[in-house]
């Protein structure tokens, strides 16, 4: 299992109980959708993942290694997040140096970074884009420098949040086949997404959130069978 979570409890320092007991594990290569209505705690659990939220209690382990002894940087190296607002994370004056950053601070050698630049590039279609300062580019295109500069650290798991909001139908397409490209690698993708239509066609499994526990956990197809 890459990923395993076990009874993961969080509140907020105001006293909201965002998550409550919440289990699961994730197998290498799956594709998982978590759905639920707002102030579910999606976003606490994807924080949780990536180490800015620590569990009050409960225990995440991924790739083997319990997360509480990790610090950012060493996950960093194994759980990539894509915000679901792509502003949060882009500071440099390219497509191209953002996207290198992550590999540059990783230090990868040089020629393997290269490689994992232009694939990232080129997988989410930003080849053309490489030399523009992000401020120059609409908000899907900056979602896309936000995941390729994610890619581009070639981590096991990548967390998306909400990745089609706000991208066209054609980037919608390429967003879908790259989730299924990144499977195909053995790697594993957790989503938070509303986008029903984007889940049935490229998610494996469904996990709904409600009111900071797990209401539903099961193939996409039983899922869907039954809303
Ligand atoms: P979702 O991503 O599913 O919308 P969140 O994880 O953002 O849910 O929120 C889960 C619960 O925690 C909600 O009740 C929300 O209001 C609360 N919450 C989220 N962030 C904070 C915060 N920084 N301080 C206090 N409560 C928060
Ligand atoms: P999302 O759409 O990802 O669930 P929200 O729009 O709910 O995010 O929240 C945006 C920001 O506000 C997040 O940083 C979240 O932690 C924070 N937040 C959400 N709910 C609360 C709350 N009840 N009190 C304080 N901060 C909150």
């Amino acid at each position: 299992m890459i990923v395993r979570i076990d009874s993961l409890t969080f509140r907020y320092p105001n006293g909201t109980t965002a998550l409550d007991g919440v289990s699961f594990s994730v197998e290498a290569g799956e594709r998982v959708a978590i759905l639920g209505a707002n102030g579910a705690g999606k976003s606490t659990l994807a924080r949780h993942l990536v180490g800015i939220e620590r569990p009050a209690s409960g225990t995440i382990e991924i790739d083997g290694r319990r997360t509480d002894g990790l610090g950012i940087a060493e996950l960093a190296r194994t759980v990539g997040f894509v915000f679901q607002n792509p502003d949060d994370q882009l500071h440099a004056a390219s497509v191209v140096k953002e996207v290198g950053f992550g590999p540059r601070n990783l230090r990868f050698p040089p020629a393997r970074r290269t490689e994992l630049v232009e694939s990232a590039l080129r997988r989410t279609g930003l080849n053309e884009l490489r030399d523009t300062h992000p401020h120059h580019l609409s908000l899907g295109e900056r979602k896309r420098v936000a995941l390729a500069s994610v890619l581009a650290m070639d981590t096991p798991v990548v967390v998306l949040d909400e990745p089609t909001t706000g991208q066209d139908h054609a980037s919608v397409v390429l967003l879908g086949n790259l989730v299924d490209d990144l499977a195909t690698d053995g790697r594993t993708v957790l989503a938070i997404t509303h986008d029903m239509d984007f889940c049935a066609e490229h998610f494996d499994r469904v996990i709904v959130l409600e009111n900071g526990g797990i209401s539903w956990d099961g193939p996409v197809a039983h899922w869907l069978a039954q809303v």
